[in-house]
């Protein structure tokens, strides 16, 4: 399928994404509607499909709005009550939006909230993600609803999909991300490479997102519970030995907390 992904910026540091191919458009996590019909009217698509993945405001809030003009299908997590939501999923369920040619097949990552899922794709044979607000750029969600080894988890299934996947993440937080990651791992180089490259996007006032999971996986501390580095870090934070990547897992959530 050829798909054009843009990001379309929301409140202080949402992205709702917003999937187009000339024709038709789905949107991803619409927390507001005004900006996206601003972005349909200017692009002149005609929406297809509504997918969310969670059940807070900052994601759902447009629904109410784009529903009272577009007839679309709305695609939610199984797990949680979102009012709009006419298709529920949990995961191995796939959603095919026939306008846009697409697939996505359907993962539970609960942890931030309850019923969480992320939607992974594929456009010119390379995955797209988006995963809400479960996997950030160098970071991951708070618990607001999970256990730390649901999130941990859930990470871990992102944490698998092929490197060269495009995370699609909801919020612009990569920079105070990358300032914790450093924190964790000083000495880690591909790190200190990712800031001076995100850095340098946030100064030309573009998004750092989305990035991949190759590069999370060699910078993101919260997808590196098995790197010696983070977990002598962590270790040294909580004063004893941690070996489950649960535990770690939690002790770097907590840190992050009060960072
Ligand atoms: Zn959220
Ligand atoms: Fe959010």
């Amino acid at each position: 399928m050829s798909l054009i992904v843009l990001p379309v910026p929301a409140f202080s540091d949402n992205y709702l994404w917003l999937l187009h191919n000339g024709r038709h458009a789905a949107v991803v996590d619409p927390g507001d509607a005004a900006p996206i019909q601003a972005a349909l009217d200017r692009l002149g698509v005609s929406l297809a499909a509504i997918l969310v993945t969670h059940h807070h405001g900052d994601h759902v809030g447009g629904l109410p709005a784009l529903l009272a003009r577009h007839r679309v299908p709305v695609f939610g997590p199984a797990g949680e009550d979102i009012r709009g939501v006419d298709h529920r999923l949990c995961e191995g369920d796939e959603v095919n939006i026939a306008e846009l040619d697409a697939r996505f097949r359907v993962l539970d990552v609960p942890g931030h909230t309850r019923g969480h899922i992320a939607y992974v794709g594929q456009a010119r044979a390379q995955g797209l993600l988006f995963c809400g607000d479960t996997l950030f750029a160098c970071g991951c969600g708070r618990l607001f609803e999970g256990t730390p080894s649901q999130m941990q988890a859930s990470l871990a299934k992102l944490a698998a999909l092929p490197g060269d996947t495009r995370v699609y993440c909801a919020h612009e937080y990569t920079l105070a991300n990358i300032r914790f990651a450093e924190a964790v791992e000083p000495e880690n180089a591909a790190l200190a490479a990712r800031k001076a490259r995100d850095s340098a996007r946030r100064d030309q006032g573009e998004p750092t997102v989305p990035s991949t999971i190759a590069d999370e996986l060699a910078t993101n501390p919260f997808l590196r519970w098995e790197s010696p580095a983070v977990k002598a870090s962590v270790e040294r934070r909580a004063g004893r030995a941690l070996s489950e990547p649960a535990t770690i897992f939690a002790c770097l959530r907590e840190w992050k907390n009060t960072f």
